[in-house]
């Protein structure tokens, strides 16, 4: 009996010694697996969009303000401007992002006017241009792209004399572009 017992005890010794192996050969394994998995990077699922600039060293001479009526001196009224007005030396309008031309129209309001349409929900739409427009519907086009010229064929901001009224939609609601494109100190 003596002799049975001891044996049992010693099975039992080497399976609990076995477990215990096993326990810490599998502790091992997924630490080795966790720290394997390369870390610092965080792989955002969102793709990155970046603006340019719709002119050459744009200067704003009308900002966004959703939140305050700002006057216009061509109609002769107080209004909501959800766009900014830019000017710049050598008029040029640019794609602010690669996208593809919706369409290309011309009003006495607000001369010719682009629109194109980015990834992500986001459309830009450049009015108070000239009819020397670059760009036709359906084209594919690149960031800094030039796709027309400034010009005060807005009539509802001819005041300002030649311009770019520049929009940008997010998920068709007008966003403030000071928060996709750098404006600030231009
Ligand atoms: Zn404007």
């Amino acid at each position: 009996m003596e002799i049975k017992k001891e044996k049992k005890g010693k099975n039992l010794f080497k399976k609990v010694g076995a477990l215990s192996l096993a326990c810490v050969f599998a502790v091992g394994v997924a630490l080795t697996i966790a720290f394997s998995i390369p870390r610092g990077e965080e792989v955002s699922t969102e793709n990155v969009i970046t603006f340019g600039l719709p002119m050459n060293n744009a200067v704003v001479v009308k900002d966004y303000a959703d939140d305050k009526l700002q006057f216009n001196e061509s109609l002769n009224r107080w209004e909501i401007h959800l766009s900014v007005d830019l000017t710049s030396e050598d008029n040029l309008v640019l794609a602010a992002c690669d996208g593809v031309v919706t369409s290309v129209d011309e009003n006495s309001l607000e001369g010719y006017v682009v629109e194109i349409e980015h990834a992500d929900g986001f459309v830009s739409v450049y009015s108070s241009l000239s009819e020397n427009v670059k760009v036709a519907e359906g084209d594919v086009v690149s960031k800094g792209q030039q796709i027309g010229e400034a010009s005060d064929s807005a009539a509802n901001e001819s005041a300002t004399g030649g311009h770019l009224h520049f929009t940008l939609f997010k998920d068709g609601l007008e966003v403030d572009p000071n928060l996709y494109l750098d404006l600030q100190n231009k």
